[in-house]
């Protein structure tokens, strides 16, 4: 499997409106451990967890927003709507001490999947700096 930088570095070599896998995630053409779904807000379970628990969530439509660098006024309210069902699933999920949200964006931030995405992060101790 490619590292973390290599997928990175390959997925921003494609086209920022390229489809993702999240669109078949969402389109339940591939299976995924869903945790939260309402009309806007997809969650589910990274299939590579870094730890305990982890999701991500991520708007049902794409609506040009391949990461958080692409962000325009109108997806205000999606981002706030991503970061509020975050603090729910964290409820739903137990993680009372804390948890860590991450958005990786671009090369440099080691993003692979051009659909924005919140990761959820929780059910160890964090560390800071992150790597
Ligand atoms: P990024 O590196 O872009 O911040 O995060 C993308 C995340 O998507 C990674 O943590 C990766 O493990 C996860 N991921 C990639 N493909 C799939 C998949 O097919 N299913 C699930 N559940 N997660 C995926």
């Amino acid at each position: 499997m490619a590292s973390e930088k290599e997928a990175a570095l390959a997925a921003a070599a494609l086209p920022a409106d390229s489809p993702t896998i999240f669109d078949k995630i969402i389109n339940k053409e591939i299976p995924a451990n869903v945790v939260y779904e309402d009309d806007k807000v997809l969650a589910f379970r990274d299939i590579n967890p870094q730890a305990p628990i982890h999701i991500l969530l991520i708007p049902k439509v794409k609506d040009g927003l391949s990461g958080v660098s692409k962000a325009e006024e109108r997806h205000i309210e999606i981002l706030g709507r991503l970061l509020y069902t975050a603090k729910l699933v964290a409820k739903q999920e137990g993680l009372e001490d804390g948890f860590r949200l991450v958005i990786n964006d671009g090369p440099s931030g080691c993003q692979s999947v051009y659909h924005l995405h919140i990761h959820l992060l929780g059910g160890r101790q964090m560390n800071w700096p992150p790597g």
